[in-house]
Formats: C-alpha cells, sequence, structure tokens
C-alpha cells in the first residue's frame, strides 16, 4: 500500500505528525487486536480531527459494520480491495463508503509489485493466502478466504526483483504455506517451489514461515538439510501439548505424532532452531491437562515457543465452548511456559558460542550495539557500525549476557 501511494505522488508522514489521511490495516486474531486498531483510529483523530481515516484488513473483512460508524472512518475496504486501494481513494464521498466483498469466493492472489521494505533488513513474499482448515478458535479462513497460491514465475520475478535491490534474506509467508501450491492449474508442492526458488534466483538466504506439523514432510526436511539457502529456521505450530485439547481445537494430529515429528528433525538437522506456537488457557483446559502439556512440550527438542493466552474470538465455535478458562489462569500458565522456553533458548544458543556464525544485520543500534540474525534464527549482539544494516557479515559469539550471545565481528 505504502508503494502504491507514493508511486501515485502521496507522501508519507509520521503518525505523530498529525497526517491528511490515515490508513489502518487492523488485525482481528483476538478481541484485544479489535480494541487496539479502534484506539489507533481514535489516536488519529485527536492528532487531526480533519484527518480521513481508511480502515482495511481483517477486522475490516469480517466486522465493517463496527468500524464504520466510527467518528473520522470515511473509507472501510476489504482485503481483497485494499490492493487496489488507490481506485477508492479517488472517490470523494460524504458518507463512509464500505467496500467489502466475499473473501471466500475469490480463488487467485496477486503478487504486488514490491521492491521495498522500509526500515526492514529482511524482505517478505507470500506465496500464499487463505486457510480451509477452520480450527475452532480461529477466525482466519473467514478474514483471508479460501486457500490460495501464487504462481510460481509470479514468486521468482519478486525474488529477483528483491535481490537485485539488495536483500540478503528472503522470507516466505503465508497463512499456510505448507499447503502451497495445491490449489495451482499445475498443481506443486512447497518442496517443488523452493527447489525452483534456490536453483532459478540469486537469493542468498532463504527462510520459511510457519508450516503446519502435517504438513512438513520428509521430502521438505531432505531439501532444508541439503540446502546452501535455506535456513535451518522451522516455526510449527503445536497449539496444545495435551491431545483431548488438540481435538477440541480441531487439530488433526495427536502429541505422538508431533513428537516423531520433532525428532525426525533433529535428527536430519541437529542446529536447527525449532520454535513452536502455543495456546494456554483453551475453553476446558483442566490443570490436569495443562500439566500434561507442559510435561510434554519440556521433552521436545524446541528452540523458542511462542506462548499466547487464549482470547475469545466471536465468530469462532471455540467462543461459545462451555469451561472458558479466566485470563489470569491463562497468563499464569502461559508464564510458566515462557520461562521453560528462555531456559531452552539458552541451552540451545550456548552451544554456538566460539562457534563462526554468519548474521544478517538488522537496522538500528540498541545499547550502542548492532543486532543480527543467524542461518538458526539466533539473535546477536555485537560492536560495528550501524553502516552494517542489511549486510551480511560473520560474527563470532564470545560470550551470553542479557539474555542473548554477544559475539565479535569478524
Ligand atoms: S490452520 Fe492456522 S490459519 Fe488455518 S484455521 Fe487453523 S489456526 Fe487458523
Amino acid at each position: 500500500m505504502q508503494e502504491s501511494l507514493q508511486s501515485a505522488g502521496y507522501q508519507v508522514v509520521p503518525f505523530d505528525e498529525g497526517a491528511d489521511m490515515v490508513i489502518v490495516n487492523t488485525c482481528t486474531v483476538t478481541n484485544a487486536t479489535d480494541a487496539q486498531s479502534r484506539n489507533l483510529i481514535r489516536r488519529a483523530r485527536k492528532l487531526n480531527d480533519a484527518c480521513r481515516v481508511v480502515v482495511t484488513g481483517c477486522y475490516a473483512q469480517v466486522d465493517p459494520e463496527a468500524l464504520q460508524g466510527l467518528p473520522g472512518v470515511s473509507l472501510v475496504i476489504g482485503n481483497e480491495e485494499k490492493q487496489r486501494l488507490l481506485d477508492y481513494l479517488t472517490e470523494d464521498q460524504e458518507t463512509t463508503a464500505v467496500v467489502v466483498s466475499d473473501i471466500r469466493k475469490v480463488e487467485k492472489i496477486c503478487l504486488p509489485p514490491l521492491t521495498t521494505f522500509s526500515g526492514r533488513s529482511r524482505a517478505f513474499v507470500q506465496i500464499q493466502n487463505g486457510c480451509d482448515a477452520f480450527c475452532s478458535y480461529c477466525i482466519i479462513p473467514y478474514a483471508r478466504g479460501a486457500s490460495r497460491s501464487a504462481t510460481p514465475d509470479e514468486i521468482l520475478q519478486q525474488i529477483n526483483g528483491l535481490v537485485a535491490s539488495g536483500f540478503q534474506e528472503i522470507v516466505l509467508t503465508g497463512i499456510h504455506i505448507g499447503g502451497y501450491g495445491a490449489d495451482l492449474e499445475t498443481a506443486m508442492t512447497l518442496n517443488d517451489l523452493v527447489r525452483r526458488i534456490e536453483a532459478e534466483t540469486g537469493v542468498h538466504r532463504l527462510r520459511l514461515g510457519s508450516i503446519e506439523p502435517t504438513e512438513l514432510t520428509d521430502e521438505l526436511l531432505e531439501t532444508i538439510a541439503s540446502s546452501r539457502v535455506i535456513c535451518p529456521h522451522l516455526h510449527i505450530p503445536l497449539q496444545a501439548g495435551n491431545d483431548h485439547v488438540l481435538q477440541r481445537m480441531k487439530r488433526t494430529y495427536s502429541t505422538e505424532f508431533f513428537g516423531h515429528l520433532l525428532e525426525r528433525v533433529r535428527a536430519s538437522i541437529p542446529d536447527a532452531a525449532i520454535c513452536l506456537d502455543v495456546i494456554t488457557g483453551f475453553p476446558g483446559e483442566s490443570e490436569e491437562e495443562f500439566e500434561s502439556a507442559f510435561n510434554f512440550i519440556s521433552c521436545l527438542p524446541l528452540t523458542a515457543l511462542h506462548v499466547f493466552p487464549y482470547s475469545k474470538r466471536p465468530g469462532t465455535p471455540a467462543a461459545s465452548y462451555p469451561g472458558q478458562v479466566t485470563g489470569d489462569v491463562s497468563k499464569a500458565r502461559a508464564e510458566r511456559l515462557r520461562q521453560l522456553a528462555a531456559d531452552k533458548y539458552h541451552s540451545f544458543a550456548i552451544r554456538f558460542i566460539d562457534e563462526e556464525l554468519e548474521v544478517v544485520v538488522e537496522s538500528g543500534v540498541k545499547e550502542g550495539l548492532l543486532k543480527g540474525v543467524s542461518r538458526n534464527y539466533l539473535d546477536i549482539r555485537f560492536s560495528g557500525s550501524e553502516a552494517l544494516s542489511g549486510q551480511c557479515v560473520r560474527v563470532k559469539p564470545v560470550s551470553w549476557q542479557d539474555h542473548s550471545l554477544h559475539a565479535t565481528l569478524l
């Protein structure tokens, strides 16, 4: 959206300057993110009471009526329409315009012609959108529509463009990238796609976004293990470490399956970062269920956990399940898992002290130090010039301080 606005002559200004127009690209994954979006709209109007607010994204897609009546909102457009944002901005209307089509009917995705990612050292390429899994707590299938994939040619072209702009690392993103390619005219898999990217682009580092456990095939693991380009970093949504909770979530695997999968990952890629998503306090999660989940997760060879206390999402089946768990209990369970994850990350990270690693340098300096991210997703701090931002450099970790590895630049 930013690239298309700038190419049409719009100037991007800092939020606090009180812009003439503010575009709020909303998230609706929880009630809390809805509230944050409404808050942002109010803040935009406080900074400039003549400001025209355009709202788009998943909240706009799922509940446009809730946004339409907010002061200052002049346009609400859906996720499909936001790709043609400029077309809707030209109309000067008196009342709030709402343009939100039925996203479940959309069959294709089109990659926008991106060449930059302002302020980012990595570039993101959305290879897929949507989901057909309908997990019982998740609104995404309604907000993003059915699973659909960009064509390999479009993806290769976009990656080559970003590589030519100087990006050292490309991240493949989507909602359900493990299902990539099943809907294409000539069906293909994620494994086929990453092999083509490695063979046909000049990308230096390729990172894969989150992959569902049932879609992480042995073939793909072999490709990652033998690749020069694909980062040894897997992000896998576990969501619950107890079979009864998994069933209530409508997830389609068991803890036994998941445990065996991680054993295979660790055996084929010994230095891989393995990051899992977990939800605590899902409706009906008893003390016993959480304890069994905690014990199961503590035995997994993971390196990081993203833990989310369950948040009721209206419009999903789980929102009306009995046995809703209080926020305090969900948060306390999340805290225990985060502590476990911190210990696991520490044990993993210190294995790399005195080993030479390649990092992509992020922008900005914190407490006089640069931050780089290794292929296997270790955060590494070191002294160096800010001019290194976005570049690939080699470092040697020498110590563990303040929850991260500290290194010398080689
Ligand atoms: S697979 Fe992921 S995106 Fe799809 S419904 Fe389940 S949680 Fe949501």
